[in-house]
């Protein structure tokens, strides 16, 4: 048997009729920017998120960057951020000419530490994105209040934690902007790029929308710097539009697929990093082990594609290095040779299950 990672064509079967409908609705309106499609999504996105305004944008990289500038980062400023993440963050910050203040994770969840949030809430950054790694929601709570405390303003990642919540609050509503992508293989995901931004602050709303548009105020009128375009378009929108209202069931999916996982996965040398909840939307199933690579060639022989999320910390990249010091980050360094992402996704059959969790116990150490 061959278990694909993520087999995106799978996903889609049976949303054929569905997705080309839709799509061809916006092609028959002649309307592709900025348009009807965009406004229901953003009223129903912000809705389910349970915040007043969201603001549709090209992708989550661009909602990272706008979600910075809004709050006025800029050359010279430092956001603290963790470096297991994929850089996107990282990215974010040095396109505003800023720098990133990396803090240290956890070794349970690998997700941002409390401690090294404090430290580096001590070093006065601009700002602070916390991110929901994996789909899990970081101890957001607490990190908010830090940030209050501090006079730190508060960005989250949510870009993998579509309908995460905790305590009836959605990833996103804890901060003072959350960050979505829509990316196709995200929890909620288009055809294409997407992104969207999140938040409960109106003149922070009123300056996202200008700044996806130029800095516009109306048109042609450039009231905001820093503007850029960067628009969720019609056709993407049409598509989250028919594809939102299948969220919750997808991730309900993901948490079983996982619960199955936590429960057959039984080796001294695999360890999931994952605990269930409400609080996590399995957006990817990680595992430590402390010979992955030997694993990752196992499973593969065994027809089960696996990925690692991710290989390289933000601070080895060798296109984000800057001239300071490399940070101490050890539990950063050894959870990225460590981690190892099993197949996890709607689609999964349970014979694609079982063969998974077989493979793994059979992994000779
Ligand atoms: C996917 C992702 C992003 C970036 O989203 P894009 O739409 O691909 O630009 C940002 N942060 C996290 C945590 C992500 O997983």
């Amino acid at each position: 048997m061959r278990v694909p990672f993520f087999p995106l064509a799978r996903l889609h079967a049976d949303r054929r009729e569905a997705l080309a409908g839709a799509m061809l609705e916006v092609l028959d309106s002649g309307w592709f920017v900025l348009g009807p499609q965009v406004e229901r999504f953003e009223r129903d996105f912000a809705a389910y998120c349970g915040l007043p305004h969201c603001i549709g944008v090209g992708n989550g990289s661009d909602a990272l960057v706008l979600a910075l500038r809004a709050l006025g980062v800029g050359p010279g400023d430092r956001v603290a951020t963790v470096a297991n993440a994929a850089a996107y963050s990282s990215v974010a910050i040095h396109a505003c000419g800023a720098e990133p203040l990396f803090v240290d994770i956890e070794p349970e969840r690998l997700l941002m530490s409390l401690a090294s949030v404090e430290q580096a809430l001590a070093q006065r950054p601009k700002v602070l994105v916390a991110t929901h790694l994996y789909g899990q929601l970081c101890a957001i709570e607490a990190i908010a209040e830090r940030c209050r405390a501090a006079g730190v303003a508060l960005i989250e990642d949510c870009a993998q934690a579509h309908g995460a919540r905790r305590g009836g609050r959605l990833a996103g509503a804890f901060g003072d902007i959350g960050c979505y992508s829509f990316y196709p293989t995200k929890n909620l995901g288009a055809l294409g790029d997407g992104g969207a931004l999140v938040t409960a602050d109106a003149a922070l709303a009123r300056r996202l929308r200008a700044l996806r548009q130029y800095g516009w105020t109306d048109k042609y009128r450039i009231e905001h710097p820093g503007g850029c375009n960067s628009r969720l378009d019609e056709l993407q929108a049409a598509v989250l539009n028919a594809e939102l209202p299948l969220l919750d069931g997808r991730n309900a999916r993901r948490r079983a697929i996982a619960a199955r996982y936590l429960a057959e996965i039984a080796h001294p040398a695999i360890a999931p990093i994952a605990r269930g909840g409400q609080d996590d939307v399995f957006h990817l199933f990680v595992l430590r082990c402390a010979h992955r690579d030997a694993l990752r060639a196992h499973l593969t022989e065994h027809g089960v594609q696996t990925d690692i999320h991710y290989p390289l910390p933000d601070h080895r990249q060798p296109g984000l290095q800057d001239a300071g010091a490399m940070p101490a980050l050890p539990e950063t360094e050894r959870a990225c040779a460590e981690v190892l992402s099993l197949p996890c996704h709607p689609v999964l059959t349970d014979a694609e299950i079982a063969h998974v969790i077989a493979a793994c116990n059979a992994f000779p150490t």
